[in-house]
């Protein structure tokens, strides 16, 4: 039995993996593979069509945002967004609490004037800053939502009335928010959503038309837009894999059921990390990523046989990133509890037999 705890690409649900394998074989009874249609075919706008619409429906989103489904990974939004956003002589005001804010920050800088309102950098990224304010005349605030690396998330967003860009893509569809609050929303799909190469864009449309620059095709959600997310040869497999794991997600009862699974998931963790003194959480408890849970161990001689009996129990994906060291779970919405009850059973032996 495999625990699969990767940060992503990750688990997604054992169904979506059946369907989308058989859909190699056979897609929809046609007796060709779904990596051999056409995506301009009726075909493949029901598969576009179902998601959009699935996505919608799960989010809630208002006619005023449209959803698309990019190239590039989340990565690419990082220059997207202020290629389409931020004018030269203009300011955005972006929130620096991990690695991912920081790569987004350094791209913003070749468009326009980037002011970083907050960071958490002292504390290596450990908590969420607050109290900080968002300049009046700023072009968009652009936050993390969830800081993957880390394990910190969002729980409440800036009292202000500009635009708001988030990234996404490590928590989206894991809780109930109020996606509509948001100007622009950007998720890559390896988390949450599906498989690698498509990013879930979602944008209010007057939003858009508003920086001088002259923007390549592909780089215009515009044009995106206009062509219903079919300016080029979309990433077909990925897009088809979004499209089943949208549907899953409603089958399951939509965002409100992933909440509360997630709810239980992240609190059985935390708390067994809690009540065992020999492991460490190392982000602010107000600030803590049900998504992605990060700790350590104040030994590293037992750091490494913790770790090693977790890979001898199917335990993937455990250890941390190469940065921050220590171990992180990611929880996202397709890991059963029944991996984290693994996983605290393992902690609570391992703890009882050093103790
Ligand atoms: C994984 C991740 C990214 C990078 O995604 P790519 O698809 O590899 O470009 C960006 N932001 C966050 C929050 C992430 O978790």
């Amino acid at each position: 039995m495999v625990h699969n705890f990767n940060s992503g690409p990750s688990i997604l649900p054992k169904e979506v993996f059946e369907q989308a394998s058989q859909s190699i074989l056979n897609f929809n009874d046609t007796g060709l593979s779904i990596l051999e249609i056409g995506h301009r075919t009726p075909l493949f706008q029901a598969v576009v069509d179902e998601a959009m619409a699935t996505a919608r429906e799960l989010m809630q989103l208002d006619s005023e945002h449209e959803i698309l489904f990019l190239h590039g990974g989340a990565s690419t939004q990082f220059f997207q967004v202020p290629m389409n956003l931020l004018n030269e002589n203009e300011t955005a005001a972006y929130l620096d609490c991990g690695i991912w804010g920081t790569k987004a920050i350094k791209e913003a800088r070749l468009f326009g004037n980037v002011e970083v309102v907050a960071s958490s950098k002292d504390k290596n990224y450990t908590y969420i800053p607050k109290g900080y304010t968002v300049p009046a005349g700023a072009s968009f605030f652009h936050c993390t939502s969830n800081n993957t690396v880390e394990g910190t998330q969002m729980h409440s967003l800036p009292d202000t009335d500009i635009p708001l860009v988030a990234d996404m893509s490590s928590d989206i569809l894991s809780r109930v928010i109020d996606f509509n609050r948001y100007d622009l929303i950007y998720a890559g799909a390896q988390k949450n959503i599906g498989a690698a190469g498509v990013n879930l864009v979602i944008v209010k449309k007057d939003l858009l038309g508003k920086v001088s620059r002259k923007l390549p095709s592909m780089m215009d959600y515009r044009l995106h837009i206009e062509a219903g997310s079919l300016l080029n040869t979309p990433p077909v497999f990925a897009v088809y894999v979004c499209m089943l794991t949208l549907r899953w997600l409603k089958q399951q009862g939509g965002i409100p059921a992933m909440e509360k699974i997630n709810d239980q998931k992240s609190a059985l963790l935390y708390d067994t990390l809690d009540s065992l003194p020999l492991f460490r959480p190392t982000v602010a408890k107000e600030d803590r990523s049900k998504m992605n849970v990060v700790w350590a161990m104040d030994n590293p001689e037992l750091e490494k046989e913790f770790l090693s009996i977790c890979k001898e129990n199917g335990m993937v994906g455990i250890k941390g990133y190469r940065t921050v060291g220590g171990f992180r779970a990611s929880l996202y919405n397709a890991l059963p509890i029944e991996s984290v009850r693994t996983l605290t059973d393992l902690m609570k032996d391992f703890a009882n037999k050093k103790a």
